[in-house]
């Protein structure tokens, strides 16, 4: 061997020693971060655990039983079916059934007085009640507008604020990541009067447009504002997610049209009850018209039902102290997205292949907790080279909802957080196993 041969060979010694060093570093401080994570998760869970003796039977399976083994079945979290809050409505047994017999509910009509016709008074107070509870919004010289979801209601509004004789339809944008179904709800039925225009941040025309902001944001869960502020735009307040389960309530949201869904307030998704708050009389009364020329009103079955369990709701909040803990929907709430964060989080710095956003803090006027907001989804990035998240996770055999339908690149993911426990425990359970 020559002289420099030699030297080669000390070199490359020397830097693959560098190099396994630097790689133990990494391993260290990663294993430490994990379990760092991991305390976190525990923590979660001794905090719900000792609220009440009780509370257990809330917990998750993964906390409650051991966790079911994974059978590698397909784990289906593309759409937000709020079926995690089953088990709460479960416990409470039969304090939210109604009976309604065959002579009741009969007529079209609800309160001919109204502008909205159609909504049930005890629905209309309950809603007023639960907000003034909560503080999330105003509702003091509103307007309530009730809709078969508050997808009927999205139809409505922007039906409501288009001039009919526009010679143009107007432009509906919204910032991106944006709800996947915002552009195919626009344009499904290729109306005259408006037309989606994407990317909020892309939009130059100096023409009048509706921008949609939706706060807590459906996919990433940020908090957002409007982002064109132009004179000629109208804003929507799209406020699915501003409940205090998901983030801290930090003032009564006062904007001239808000949404809300009964779907992911109380998980009664499948009741189809949505309502929008409005300022101004004439879109009220326009809204109105479009769900009377739509559907003829919204059921009354539905929104009976739903009065009930909102004032459930608004009980458990109200009866302080004396009635047990885990009767409060929102504790309940909050405890439980807490410990799924805490659990995603865990599985996503174990597994190195993945990263997720990361929020600020802030401390909830509604509960006084001081937290980072839990977002009913997980926008979650695929990292290293792996460029089309959601066919790399199929493959995994979970089914989440890919970036380019909410505006953006393959490289993110839209997953549910709320399925139901066994599910969400499966799921965490696997990404943790997926590694580079
Ligand atoms: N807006 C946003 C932001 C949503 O996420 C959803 C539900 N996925 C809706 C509106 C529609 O809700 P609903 O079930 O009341 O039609």
């Amino acid at each position: 061997m020559t002289g420099q041969q030699n030297m080669l060979k000390m070199m490359s010694l020397k830097h693959l020693l560098v190099i396994s060093l630097a790689l133990n570093v990494g391993l260290i401080s990663r294993v430490m971060e994990v379990s760092r994570e991991e305390k976190h998760v525990k923590k979660v869970k001794d905090d719900a655990g000792s609220k009440t003796v009780s509370y257990s039977s809330f917990l998750p399976t993964s906390t409650a039983a051991p966790a079911a083994q994974d059978d590698g079945s397909i784990i289906n979290l593309d759409h937000g079916d709020p079926t995690m809050y089953e088990r709460y409505w479960q416990q409470m047994g039969d304090r939210t059934t109604v009976v309604i017999s065959g002579w009741q509910l009969i007529s079209y009509f609800s309160d001919v007085r109204n502008i909205c016709w159609f909504l049930e008074s005890a629905f209309a107070n309950a809603i007023v009640r639960l907000h003034k509870q909560v503080g999330n919004a105003v509702t003091e010289g509103r307007h309530i507008v009730v809709g078969t979801g508050s997808t009927q209601l999205y139809q409505a509004v922007l039906y409501a604020l288009c001039p009919e004789n526009a010679s143009e339809p107007m432009s509906v944008v919204s910032a991106a990541p944006f709800y996947s179904s915002y552009p195919l709800m626009t344009d499904f039925l290729k109306s005259g009067l408006y037309k989606w225009a994407g990317d909020a941040y892309k939009f130059s025309k100096d023409e009048p447009y509706i921008e949609l902001v939706t706060s807590p944001n459906n996919p990433d869960g940020a908090s957002r504002v409007a982002v064109v502020n132009r004179k000629q735009g109208i804003l929507v307040h799209d406020l699915a997610y501003y409940w205090p389960q998901y983030t801290p309530i930090s003032f009564p949201a006062d904007h001239d049209i808000m949404l809300f869904t009964f779907s992911k307030s109380t998980g009664h998704a499948g009741t189809r009850l949505g309502w929008a708050l409005v300022k101004d009389e004439e879109v009220a009364k326009r809204m109105t018209k479009y769900i009377e020329l739509n559907t003829i009103g919204v059921s009354k079955d539905s929104q009976i039902r739903a009065a009930k369990i909102l004032n459930h709701v608004a009980d458990s909040i109200e009866h302080g102290p004396e009635s047990k803990q885990s009767d409060n929907f929102f504790e309940f709430g909050y405890n439980l997205m807490a410990l799924r964060w805490a659990q995603l989080r865990a599985a996503v710095h174990r597994s190195d292949l993945f990263s997720l956003p990361s929020f600020p803090s802030g401390t909830c006027r509604f509960s006084g907790h001081h937290f980072k907001p839990q977002p009913a989804f997980a926008w979650l990035k695929c990292e290293r080279d792996i460029e089309d998240c959601e066919s790399f996770l199929r493959c995994h055999k979970i089914l989440t909802r890919g970036g380019k339908h909410f505006g953006v690149g393959p490289e993110y993911v839209r997953i549910s957080m709320m399925a139901r426990d066994e599910i969400f425990d499966r799921f965490t359970d696997r990404l943790s196993m997926i590694n580079s």
